[in-house]
């Protein structure tokens, strides 16, 4: 028995030893894998790393590059914004020289003249000139529109050209939606153009004119805010019908938000029907020496053929005084005359 027992004990004893020498042996191999995988590891972390040194200096190199581009492009800008303000400057000064030279031409010419601006020659090569100019001239149209709007809004593409059309509500109304499309500023003169029915009371006044501002606004889809007395905002003939309308009148509006838009060049194209070319002509050549920006009135319904014949005439010799043709807008400068009722 006791031979047994020892054999067992020596058989337990070896099973011991063997298992300790495999767990001796799998740890040493473990142990061996584990650090070969840590240095592995560590090795890919540094090359990592060096990567990831190598982008920021990469990034650091071209954000400084990204800061002189930037302020390379800023440096362009400025150098471009001198040379546009040096370019108008320039301009400016040939209109001012133009002008001095068409002046000097016009007093040498016109010297002893009675009528001074008539002889005046108009170079039309100006025609299509570019609208450029240091003067503003508005050039605005009332009582149409009518088939001579076309004409008028024909030679105005070809002069490129601006301007401003008081309508009234005629047949031809729905003219206005070319004359919007092409950048001109459609305004409101009267639906009715009676002096009798809208001076008879502020509330007769307002309802011909909400009537034709909802017109326009139908057509052209914008509200217009401009507007434009019949007979101006002096008119005496309102007096007739309704003492002290036009001082009333005046102040509503612009308390109404509307803007108020006079004249102060005439054609004088209303004087009559067909009054001769020459006659409009010299009432504008007159009527804008020595000013600054105008507002010249003239009329577009289909008796005016005579003002449609003046137009390119007229454009050109205004661009030779150094006008260019803009669209009122609620911010143009004020035309107000004196209110006489
Ligand atoms: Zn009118």
């Amino acid at each position: 028995m006791s031979v047994n027992k020892n054999i067992f004990k020596n058989k337990t004893f070896l099973i011991v030893v063997s298992f300790l020498l495999v767990m001796v042996l799998a740890a040493g191999i473990f142990g061996m894998e584990y650090s070969s995988a840590v240095s592995e590891a560590e090795d890919k972390i540094n090359s990592l790393n060096s990567q990831n040194n190598a982008l920021i200096s990469e990034n650091n190199a071209l954000s400084s590059k990204n800061a002189e581009n930037e302020s390379k492009i800023a440096n362009h800008k400025k150098e471009l914004d001198d040379l546009n303000s040096k370019i108008k400057d320039l301009e400016s000064e040939v209109s001012h020289i133009k002008l001095t030279k068409a002046q000097l031409n016009s007093s040498k010419k016109n010297q002893g003249s009675v009528t001074p601006s008539t002889n005046e020659k108009i170079d039309m090569s100006l025609l299509t000139a570019p609208n450029e100019g240091y003067k503003v001239c508005y050039l605005t149209f009332d009582d149409g529109p009518s088939d001579n709007t076309l004409k008028i809004l024909d030679i105005l593409k070809k002069a490129n050209a601006k301007a401003s059309f008081f309508v009234v509500g005629t047949s031809k109304l729905d003219y206005i939606k070319r004359a919007h499309a092409e950048g001109h500023t459609i305004a409101l003169h009267a639906n009715n153009h009676d002096y009798g029915k809208i001076y008879k009371s502020e509330a007769a006044y307002f309802d011909d004119l909400t009537k034709l501002s909802n017109k326009v606004k139908n057509l052209i889809g914008v509200e217009s805010k401009i507007i434009r007395f019949p007979g101006g905002s002096s008119n005496t003939t309102s007096k007739s019908h309704n003492k002290g309308i036009m001082t009333r009148l005046t102040k509503q509006v612009q308390q109404k938000g509307f803007v108020y838009v006079d004249w102060n060049v005439d054609s004088n194209d209303a004087t009559g029907n067909n009054v001769p070319k020459s006659k409009i002509l010299n009432s504008i050549k007159s009527s804008s020496k020595g000013r600054g920006d105008i507002c010249v009135l003239m009329h577009d319904t289909a008796a005016k053929k005579t003002t449609v014949e003046a137009l390119p005439e007229m454009i050109c010799y205004l661009r030779g005084q150094g006008y260019r043709f803009e669209p009122l807008t609620m911010d143009s400068a004020v035309f107000h005359h004196g209110v006489n009722n």
